[in-house]
């Protein structure tokens, strides 16, 4: 018989030890405290309590948003990875990233929350909490606890990410690159600071987008993230 039981605070189910070896993924009748029955999901082996294991509940996956092409994001980081390690941008409640070479789909966006809020559960400090990915073909896949309503603002920031970099600056008082306030009231007009306008290839003050520094980088970084973009379509 399955059941359901409580393990550290999370509901997860019982199952007797079988000859024949359950599944991730597989679907199981599971027993009720009041004799019902409900369907499950197994998720992941969690351990063995001796005559019996503990496996997790898998979750229904939420549904995607298609956000639109991410050729103008990908272009801002491009250019700011040649001056940061680890660029990123904040907007209304979330933090995009950029995932590394290591991650399992490289060059898609890493979504999380903006403050260190969770325990890493590899136990070395705290992490954000994670919100899903953007794909490089522009499909939101939100984790189970993202907050409602991200889709749209990425959908917006997708399509204009300069303006919407600015506008959350002049909104918070805050450059989005960086979280520092802005003071100076070029930078408040602008809605982010010099520094980061020169890093993420962005007008500033009388400096303008066409800067020789950072004019060659920017329009060859679009066309290189188009073509991969378009790669993948062929793959797909
Ligand atoms: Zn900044």
């Amino acid at each position: 018989m399955i059941t359901f039981t409580k393990v550290r605070n999370e509901w997860m189910l019982r199952l007797p030890i079988s000859p024949v070896p359950f599944r991730s993924g597989q679907e199981v009748t599971v027993t009720k405290r009041n004799g019902g029955t409900s369907t499950a999901t197994l998720g992941m082996f969690v351990m063995s309590t001796g005559d019996a294991q503990i496996w997790s509940i898998a979750q229904a996956p939420r549904a995607t948003e298609n956000v639109g092409d991410l050729s103008g994001i990908i272009a801002l980081f491009d250019t700011a990875r040649a001056h940061l390690r680890f660029p990123a941008i904040t907007l209304d409640g979330f933090r995009v990233n950029v995932a590394g070479q290591r991650a399992r789909e490289p060059g898609s966006l890493t979504v999380t929350g903006i403050e260190r809020t969770h325990a890493s559960r590899f136990g070395r400090g705290m992490v954000r909490q994670y919100f899903g990915r953007v794909t490089r073909a522009g499909v939101y896949e939100p984790s189970r606890g993202a907050p409602d309503g991200i889709g749209q603002h990425l959908r917006a920031f997708a399509a204009d990410p300069a303006g919407q970099a600015a506008e959350h600056g002049r909104l918070h008082g805050c450059c989005c690159f960086c979280n520092r306030p802005l003071r100076d009231e070029r930078s408040t007009a602008v809605g982010y600071g010099p520094d980061c306008a020169e890093h993420f290839g962005l007008p500033w003050g009388a400096r303008t987008v066409a800067a020789p520094s950072v004019s060659p980088a920017a329009p060859r970084n679009v066309a290189r993230s188009i073509a991969s973009e378009e790669a993948l379509d062929r793959a797909g």
